[in-house]
């Protein structure tokens, strides 16, 4: 397992994007819309690790929601694993409840899956799986 991303969360993309840039030296990704999340998402390649910049684009988006409750910031941290569904049963196993039973689609066509910030000390973390074939 290691560190894929860390996603933050934002209002505007417009707004928001341009101060990354600025801090990461480094330009954003073209938006992409991911419909299954609610989301836009830039992202800014640092090194070995992706910053992953979220607006929601509904009232009921996950990130909408977030920002209302807690402003915005980090909204999740995101690890790589090689076999995502094997991960989600050894740590289901274990007792730490998951958000996503099985995996979706995520950004750049990946699968993701959240786990439930009351048993990951009140981290939202997220796995990520690239596809296979
Ligand atoms: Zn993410």
């Amino acid at each position: 397992m290691k560190l894929d991303h860390i996603g933050i969360a934002v209002k505007s993309l417009k707004d928001s994007v341009p101060l990354f840039e600025k801090i990461f030296n480094a330009k954003a990704s073209s938006p992409e819309h991911v419909a299954e999340q609610k989301v836009i998402v830039q992202k800014i390649r640092i090194e070995n690790m992706d910053i992953e910049i979220l607006e929601g684009t509904s009232p009921d988006s996950p990130i909408t929601k977030f920002i209302e409750k807690k402003g915005e910031g980090i909204h999740h941290c995101s690890f790589r694993v090689n076999d995502i569904f094997e991960k989600l049963n050894y740590l289901s196993a274990g007792g730490i409840r998951l958000i996503n039973q099985t995996p979706k689609t995520g950004a750049d066509d990946m699968l993701i899956a959240f786990l439930h910030p009351k048993s990951t000390g009140n981290i939202l973390m997220e796995l990520t799986q690239e596809k296979q074939g």
